[in-house]
């Protein structure tokens, strides 16, 4: 099963191996370190035959690899399992032995019995076609993990053709709106024109008189072009490349250990600030409210971990004190920290200046001089959405390979009187930067979205984490993310402004302390150290 013209999954003998070689800009180090959980043992890849190199596979055997690739394997080579809430129900392809299968999901060969017993199976191996569940409880980490990004229950839809073309069907379950069920859910539209404009689209291809009066059960029908990728039928190239694009990407979720966040360096960025209200709903402002999640996340992280902690933005008032009111005075005074700091008063400006600022951060010495990987950097930009008022809870863009760029950069005026600018006007990414940076940033949104979740916050219902905006017919990564070089880095959406009752919530000072702790929980999570005290 190939992957990618660098990544082939084998099941051979009833053993899975992975052939690989480095991808363009990768050494062979950097190469061995991520297919392997603890970096001491990427000497024994290297050491494999063949010795891996650009343009050279080698053979890497299962156990060797990480947990995080192991899952990437599993999911290239049994495209047909499914992460329940019962656990993880594998689909035999051929006829496979317990003990392998033990193997594979929990790391251990000697739990075959144990699942022989939980499946009714007779013997020591499972016929192909055979279902056989692997319990939660014994799944490892990533296995576990899985279902963070997926919903709790797939929706059915199948597939068929009329003289209009192709269309998935779907029919409209109790409670169901045609907007929030069927556009929302699968065509991934959030902008309320985008989703208000599908729906009358939708419901004149499938015959429906009135959009608020639609029974239960009837067939709604989507045009193929308008489904989001992971709604396709499997046949379809581009469930493939999609399919492909996130084996390869998750080969990359595998972040650098450090625990109680030491050596690592987070940069926040409240979005908007100063002249640049970002958007406004009920009078309430989004760059009052991100600023102060921002700074609740700021005193966090200083308080319980040994993280560097950078602010893109400073309030020349309050400076980062966190205030504590509920209902907070609209202010005009943050700047961004830039050399020379810039008053935010063209919105585009701001935000181009912004990837320049961590672009130039990421070469900057830590404390005591000492130099901090970009492994070791995040970026987090915190938002507040305003979308269709249907709509409700936390979402997380991360960068999508596919729309990223080479190259970029901007030129002359206003940019040039920056020493951010002057330092490197333009930024460039091989093929590594990208795949890797959005393998990354997905595994950093997972976590912070598993984080809200066990919070109690609300999250989108579907699809949580994207790597791309969808709106008016265009599809692209917000610019803070586009041109940024951190290789983690990711923008949180924290509600959903356009929703009254989101509103209601971000206008409580308990609801920001809430992002702001599961947020660090998650960055904490995400580097493998155990967070002080569970989120409250
Ligand atoms: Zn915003």
């Amino acid at each position: 099963m190939a992957v990618s013209a660098d990544f082939a999954v084998v099941l051979a003998g009833g053993k899975i191996s992975v052939e690989a070689r480095p991808i363009e800009g990768e050494t062979p180090m950097q190469f061995a370190e991520r297919f392997v959980a603890d970096p001491r043992t990427a000497g024994q890849i290297l050491g494999l035959p063949g010795q891996p190199s650009l343009g050279r596979s080698v053979v890497v055997p299962y156990p060797l690899l990480a947990d995080d690739v192991k899952l990437a394997a599993i999911r290239a080579l049994f495209p047909a399992d499914v992460r329940a809430t019962a656990g993880w129900l594998h689909i035999a392809v051929t006829e496979e032995s317990l003990s392998a299968i033990a193997e594979w999901f929990t790391g251990r060969a000697g739990l075959a019995a144990a699942l022989a017993k939980e499946n009714g199976l007779a013997g020591d191996s499972a016929s192909r076609g055979t279902t056989v569940r692997i319990p939660t409880e014994h799944l490892l980490r990533p296995f576990r993990d899985a279902d963070a990004l997926d919903e709790t229950e797939p929706p059915q839809l199948s597939y068929g053709e009329d003289e209009k073309g192709r269309f998935a069907l779907y029919r409209l379950r109790k409670k169901e709106a045609l907007y929030s069920a069927v556009v929302v859910r699968f065509t991934g539209r959030v902008h309320a024109a985008d989703v208000i404009e599908l729906a009358n689209a939708i419901a004149v291809r499938s015959g429906v008189d009135d959009v608020h009066a639609i029974p239960v059960g009837f067939p709604i029908r989507i045009p193929l072009d308008l489904l989001s990728e992971e709604y396709l039928p499997p046949d379809d190239p581009r469930a493939q490349a999609l399919a492909r694009e996130r084996a390869e990407t998750a080969q990359f979720a595998l972040p650098a250990q450090a625990k109680g966040l030491s050596g690592v360096r987070i940069v926040v960025d409240a979005g908007h600030g100063g002249r640049d209200t970002g958007t406004i709903h009920g009078g309430i402002w989004e760059a009052t409210y991100v600023y102060d999640v921002a700074a609740r996340l700021r005193k966090i992280l200083v308080e319980q971990t040994q993280a560097e902690v950078v602010l893109t933005t400073r309030d020349s008032g309050k400076g980062w004190k966190v205030v504590e009111k509920d209902r907070l005075p609209s202010s005009k005074s943050q700047s961004l920290l830039t050399n020379p700091l810039y008053d935010l008063s063209d919105p585009v400006v701001g935000v181009n200046l912004r990837w320049y600022l961590a672009n130039s951060l990421l070469k900057r010495p830590g404390p005591a001089k000492k130099r901090i990987s970009p492994e070791r950097t995040v970026f987090i930009s915190i938002h507040a959405d305003s979308l269709h008022p249907s709509l409700r809870g936390a979402m997380v863009y991360v960068p999508g390979e596919r729309f990223l760029r080479e190259r970029y950069g901007k030129r002359g005026a206003p940019f040039a009187s920056f020493k951010e600018w002057r330092e490197q006007p333009v930024v460039s990414f091989n093929r590594r930067d990208r795949v890797a940076s959005e393998g990354a940033s997905t595994a950093l949104a997972g976590k912070i979205v598993a984080s809200m979740r066990r919070s109690g916050l609300a999250v989108h219902p579907f699809s949580p984490v994207r790597t791309h905006v969808i709106r008016a017919g265009r599809e692209w990564v917000p610019a803070v993310l586009r041109y940024n070089q951190i290789p983690n880095r990711v923008l949180l959406e924290i509600a959903n402004l356009g929703n009254d009752e989101d509103r209601a919530l971000v206008l409580t000072r308990r609801f920001r302390q809430q992002v702001a702790e599961a947020a660090a929980a998650g960055l904490m999570e995400y580097f493998g150290a155990v967070g002080r005290r569970p989120p409250t």
